[in-house]
């Protein structure tokens, strides 16, 4: 911790320290679709140390309610006003890893999946808002910030400022992450005005209209006291018309409050020492025989054939355009008839992608194995037991799969935007400095270069022994995102800090 940073914790005194309520739609180890989850889980554990009580509050989904049922507390219960309906919401208490999750029980909008997609999502998600701002006063917490993720929560400091005067709600500070700018929650202002009862004057281009639709994140944009969203590059690129899906306006506007803070990752959770999900362990000191017993497991779980020195290039991804799939669909088959390589994809995603890929795996049997589906242990196999994170995407807030694969000494290979930018440093072999690759433009052809590139340094032992190490020593913990996020609460509670609408 610096020095300079001591000081401030210091001369604030404990009980001054911002107490911070993260409402969001995933929390790890809870429930994960994504990075999402992962940052949820993360930060709260990372906040503690520095004297920042955070707690959570998310929804009981039922991938929570199966694990996890025993060990919950029943705190209380409300009835949520959902346009004609009077809906039950159970607020539960659970214990993870030290950090308090409070978890918003409905069978009926949280009985299955944790995104129902279209509307359906929409009425989730409104529903859970609704529950946050009337269980508040409730709780066995008074939280001086929340913090909101996405879509799924930024309707909270909207609906807080606008519909609970004088209660708590409106007073606390709120701030806005984005995690993810391309998914905003657009909906038909009728469906959003039955819902949550939104007073028709808000319905204007300032606040909450988009190309005729209520969008979500831009309400949440317009009145929440900060922004902040996952990377510093990515907070530069969501005010370009290019990056930001209509709403690079309103963010140049509230410029002032956006900031770019670098997510880290749980380096408990993802610790090649130590995980129980890998064939063996290894440190960045002594890697190798850990590393080839781990390719050598990953090969035989997927049926490729066990070879030492054929390099494999991974992806572990949601299978969406974001992610690069027109680029990978355009080059691999150049790159598996040149160059003598197996490619791991784990993913799930669109259907046109899901099945182009399953394809691939047939046509280059031996070659390629595709795993569609969500699968935890074999994501951590993956980074383990493979040399190369192929990450092309088009846009990427931060990445946390090639902050991952560093640590497992994997190395990325990526486009440069966004946190992938900030993140890897292509490699230079005059200077030995690099824990990476990348290419510049969103072309296949580029793509395809770079590949060529990086298998001729895997043929180099010397160069590739630097890069792991580089990779794997790269400090991508929570900690350093922590103190950037407690800088961040303290001046939200300074008098001058608002510059949201009213
Ligand atoms: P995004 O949040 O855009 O999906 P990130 O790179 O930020 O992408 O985070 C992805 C996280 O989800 C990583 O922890 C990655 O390992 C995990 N992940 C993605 N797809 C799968 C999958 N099919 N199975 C297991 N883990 C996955």
């Amino acid at each position: 911790m610096k020095r300079e940073f001591r000081t401030l914790l210091a001369e604030k005194n404990r009980k001054d320290l911002p107490k911070v309520l993260l409402a969001a739609s995933e929390c790890a180890p809870l429930s994960k679709t994504g990075g999402l989850g992962d940052v949820v889980g993360a930060l709260p554990k990372a906040l503690q140390p520095l004297g920042v009580e955070t707690r959570v509050i998310t929804p009981y989904h039922r991938c929570i309610k199966e694990k996890y049922a025993s060990q919950v507390e029943h705190l209380f219960y409300i009835y949520v006003d959902l346009g004609w309906r009077h809906e039950y919401a159970g607020l539960e208490k659970l214990v993870v890893d030290g950090v308090t999750v409070y978890l918003v029980d409905s069978e009926f909008f949280f009985g299955d999946s944790i995104y129902r997609g279209g509307l359906a999502e929409g009425e989730q998600y409104c529903f859970f808002t609704r529950a946050v701002l009337d269980a508040l006063p409730l709780l066995d917490f008074a939280p001086d910030i929340i913090q909101c993720n996405d879509w799924h929560t930024s309707m909270i400091p909207f609906l807080a400022r606008t519909q609970y005067p004088g209660g708590m709600q409106e007073k606390i500070k709120y701030l806005l992450t984005i995690h993810n700018i391309a998914f905003q929650g657009r909906f038909d202002f009728s469906f959003v005005q039955d819902l949550l009862g939104v007073d028709p004057k808000y319905y204007t281009p300032e606040v909450l209209e988009l190309y005729g639709c209520a969008d979500f994140m831009k309400a949440g944009i317009a009145f929440a006291d900060k922004i902040s969203t996952v990377s510093p590059t990515y907070a530069e690129e969501i005010k370009t018309p290019e990056y930001s899906d209509c709403l690079g306006q309103i963010l140049s506007d509230r410029s002032a409050d956006l900031s770019g803070i670098l997510n880290g990752i749980d380096t408990e959770v993802f610790n090649p020492a130590k995980d129980q999900h890998i064939a063996a362990h290894y440190t960045s000191r002594s890697y190798a025989t850990g590393k080839a017993k781990c390719k050598r497991a990953l090969q035989k779980r997927l049926g490729l054939p066990q070879k030492k020195d054929v390099p494999i290039i991974s992806m572990v991804t949601r299978m969406t355009e974001q992610k690069g799939f027109d680029l990978i669909l355009e080059a691999l088959d150049s790159i598996l008839e040149r160059e003598n390589c197996q490619f791991v994809l784990l993913g799930s995603g669109d259907s046109r992608y899901e099945t182009a890929m399953l394809y691939k795996a047939l046509r280059y049997y031996g070659h390629v194995s595709v795993t569609i589906g969500y699968d935890d242990a074999l994501s951590h196999q993956i980074y383990a037991g493979s040399d190369f994170l192929l990450m092309p995407s088009r846009f990427e807030p931060c990445g946390l799969s090639q902050l991952i694969a560093m640590r497992y000494g994997c190395l990325p290979i990526v486009r440069v935007t966004g946190g992938l930018k900030d993140t890897v440093i292509p490699w230079q072999c005059e200077t030995g400095e690099g824990n990476g690759f990348a290419f510049r433009d969103y072309n296949a052809q580029e793509m395809e270069e770079c590949v060529y590139d990086v298998l001729d340094v895997y043929s180099d032992p010397a160069a590739m022994d630097k890069l792991v190490r580089n990779a794997m020593e790269a400090d991508f913990s929570f900690e350093r995102s922590a103190e950037k996020y407690v800088r961040l609460y303290i001046s939200m509670l300074e008098k001058k800090a608002s510059g949201r609408k009213k």
